[in-house]
């Protein structure tokens, strides 16, 4: 393996197996979506897709038209649904590639309708139903404040079924705290799903997949899985809650974050460190310069606050995380060379630093850390 400054380690078969483990929960009809969006949650979208459809997920899920388009002009030629809204503009670039669109409003289907004649061809959708989530979706008012509310987007859903070149092959929701110990909102959100699926099939229409189900709701909602789940975070091996989630579940990180030292020195006490001078060292140490900065997606703010793993042993940084080096102190381990790998969240012998505890430092989710490791961290798959 070429060695690399900086990179992020993907274990492929940890994909495979997160997936068998998806699998064990849901119904052998239950068709699996990959969710590969923005890079596959930073690991890689062409090789998690790769790895996922060898393994029994059947579709793939992409945010945006440019991820679809990726793929395909990479040779996968599975179903892609994109989440996320088309420019009219892109659509004609986009419409010769058999992705399929989601439609949240009248105006979307109207335009994906137009375009769909334009080409000559039907295009394949799927209706996403906000049922309380309040981002895309055709509004079923989770509050129910309408009195009707039920007529109104049974109408809007029964003239979109009625324009030309739409292929209605499915119809969603997504949930807002499927992750909440407490469920009590995400079973009225699938209440209103269910409601609405009922209603429109009184009116005669049927949809061969109704999906609903994110990881959360994979482990902790079966009533949610339907026709189809739509696996992410798990699918990475990463719990969707901030706690280890279900035991019996074996999810497997794929991803390892690792960075070399490029200088070790020997400093006083009293030895500023980096931008700012903000840290001095308190004794007689050694500090070390690793090539990893927020430039590659090390969050600044962490300067001072996190760990790395050196020779299996969590050393602290030290002093401002820079745009491309961080400072360890390492005096407290012996042996440490230059060149020596350092892991930034991943393992190391015996020792782990979950992902999970960057983002509890940062106040924010394992997703967010995965998926913003810049794109100039090379990805290995060993
Ligand atoms: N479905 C939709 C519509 C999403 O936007 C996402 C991701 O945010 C997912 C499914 C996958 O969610 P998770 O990563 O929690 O499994």
């Amino acid at each position: 393996m070429e060695a690399h400054s900086v990179w992020a380690e993907i274990d492929l078969q940890a994909i495979a197996h997160n997936l068998g483990e998806i699998r064990r929960l849901v119904a052998p009809q239950t068709e699996i979506m990959a969710v590969v969006k923005a890079d596959g949650y930073g690991h890689g979208a062409l090789q998690v897709a790769r790895t996922a459809l060898e393994h029994g997920a059947t579709r793939l899920a992409v945010a945006r038209g440019d991820e679809a388009l990726s793929l395909r002009e990479a040779g996968i030629d599975a179903p892609i649904l994109v989440f996320g809204g088309v420019p009219a503009g892109q659509l004609q670039r986009l419409i010769g590639y058999d992705l399929t669109f989601t439609i949240f409003s009248r105006t979307m289907a109207e335009t994906l309708s137009a375009a769909a004649l334009q080409a000559g061809r039907a295009l394949s959708v799927h209706l996403k139903v906000d049922t309380g989530m309040g981002r895309l979706g055709f509004n079923r008012d989770p509050l129910a404040l309408d009195d009707r509310p039920e007529r109104r987007i049974q109408r809007e859903i029964l003239a979109v079924a009625a324009m030309p070149g739409l292929e209605l092959e499915g119809i969603y929701t997504h949930f807002a705290s499927a992750d909440a110990s407490d469920k009590t909102f995400a079973h009225w959100q699938f209440r209103l799903f269910m409601e609405l699926l009922e209603m429109l099939s009184r009116d005669g229409l049927h949809f061969p997949l109704r999906h609903a189900a994110n990881s959360a709701a994979i482990l902790d909602l079966p009533d949610a899985h339907l026709d189809l789940v739509r696996a992410g975070i798990m699918l990475y091996g990463l719990s969707p809650t901030s706690d280890r989630g279900r035991p019996d579940i074996d999810l497997r990180p794929a991803m390892q974050f690792k960075t070399r030292i490029s200088q070790i020195k020997e400093v006083p006490a009293g030895f500023p460190v980096s931008y700012g001078s903000s840290y001095r060292t308190m004794q007689s140490t050694r500090l070390a310069t690793v090539s990893v900065g927020y430039a590659d997606g090390l969050n600044r703010l962490l300067s001072s606050r996190v760990n790395m793993l050196v020779k299996g042993v969590r050393v602290p940084v030290v002093g401002r995380i820079c745009m491309d080096q961080s400072v360890l102190d390492v005096g407290a381990v012996p042996g440490v060379r230059c060149g020596d790998e350092v892991v930034v969240f991943g393992r190391q012998g015996a020792a782990e630093l979950p992902v999970g505890e960057l983002a509890a430092l940062l106040d924010t989710i394992n997703y967010e850390i995965v998926s913003t490791l810049t794109a100039r961290v090379p990805r290995i798959y060993p």
